[in-house]
């Protein structure tokens, strides 16, 4: 039996996450195995492996946001070749569930996805996702690609948002996610784009990258210097990129009447938030949670790296080797500086 290496989680703590040696899958026909070269430990790995996750239940090898390199192929695929520098859509609607037939996607019941994720050397694409393997340029680094998922989601939260031309959007949360919105929204044409956070260093890059003004909440009130700079109306546009009961109850109190909230944090399993129905109905408020992304997303993303529309090097802060995944990534991601952490195979 040929084996590979893999990070597994089985359920909440950190003794729970571990490396270990399993069977190495050999491609079928019409699959596409693929050596990972890097992928994302993002916020959410790091807050399962301390808390649980509300929607995985374990054991899982987790990874959806990773590139690599095409080692072998099954029979009867043509398209895809070895050598190939690539990145994955690690899932499909199903096409025929309740939501795929409301058409959205995104809310599909029975996702067609990787059998199992790319926190492992090997990854095997079935049949049904090989549509779903994209090339990338020799120009664009494999943490550039990996990159594409977290994108594809953010891209659906901007969708939702509805920015536009002079819009005032406010972004609580200053890491990776927090400063590729604020991208995006110079891109959508927002002009007063305002970040918050708690880290000096990243609301600097976030000035660098567009923003027009940032509030460390450590030393400042948010709601007072939103209120200042829109003439006490509030925002048009509230993106919550964290993750906490108190800055999804702070996004609400940011708004001017008709104005959206977009809950893009996920929290950890139990967490409740207690808010002002009045504000909502006398307020009109337009509030949208976003999860996932759509195929459409996905490709929007891969259009948005592979010609280097988005600044990634200063989102990427981060690189450790996968053989010291399990023992040191949790405390890496959670130092003040990490915005994005990726593994290196
Ligand atoms: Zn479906």
């Amino acid at each position: 039996m040929k084996t590979m290496q893999a990070a597994i989680w089985y359920g909440a703590g950190r003794e729970n996450f571990r490396l270990e040696t399993i069977e190495k899958p050999s491609p079928q026909s019409g699959e596409v195995l693929i050596e990972v070269k890097k992928c994302f430990f993002c916020a959410m790995h790091a807050r399962a492996v301390l808390v649980g996750h509300a929607k995985h239940t374990p054991p899982v090898i987790f990874g959806r946001m990773f590139a690599g390199e095409v080692i072998a192929v099954g029979k009867d695929l043509n398209h895809i070749k070895e050598g190939m520098r690539v990145t994955v859509n690690p899932e499909k609607p199903c096409g025929e569930c309740f939501y795929c037939q409301k058409e959205e996607f995104g809310h599909c019941l029975n996702p067609i996805k990787l059998k199992t994720g790319a926190m492992a050397e090997y990854v095997c694409i079935p049949p049904s996702l090989v549509h779903n393997i994209f090339e990338l340029p020799s120009s664009i680094p494999y943490e550039f690609g990996a990159y594409t998922e977290t994108l594809a989601c953010i891209l659906q939260g901007m969708d939702l948002s509805n920015i536009t031309f002079s819009d005032c959007i406010i972004i609580i949360g200053d890491g990776g996610v927090g400063l590729t919105f604020a991208q995006l929204a110079r891109l959508r044409g927002a002009t007063k784009i305002i970040v918050a956070g708690k880290h000096d260093d990243s609301l600097q890059q976030a000035l660098a990258l567009g923003a027009y003004l940032t509030v460390n909440v450590m030393k400042e009130s948010l709601h007072e210097v939103v209120m200042a700079e829109t003439g006490n109306y509030g925002a048009d546009v509230v993106i919550e990129a964290v993750g906490s009961a108190q800055t999804y109850e702070e996004s609400l109190q940011l708004l001017r009447s008709g104005g959206t909230a977009v809950g893009f944090g996920g929290t950890p399993p139990g967490t409740k938030f207690k808010g002002d129905p009045n504000l909502i109905h006398y307020r009109s408020l337009k509030i949208y949670g976003s999860y996932r992304y759509t195929s459409h997303h996905f490709r929007q993303a891969i259009e948005l790296i592979c010609t280097k529309s988005i600044d990634l090097d200063s989102i990427i802060t981060h690189e450790i080797p996968f053989s010291n995944l399990t023992k040191e990534g949790v405390d890496i991601h959670n130092q003040p500086n990490c915005r994005a952490l990726v593994i290196d195979f």
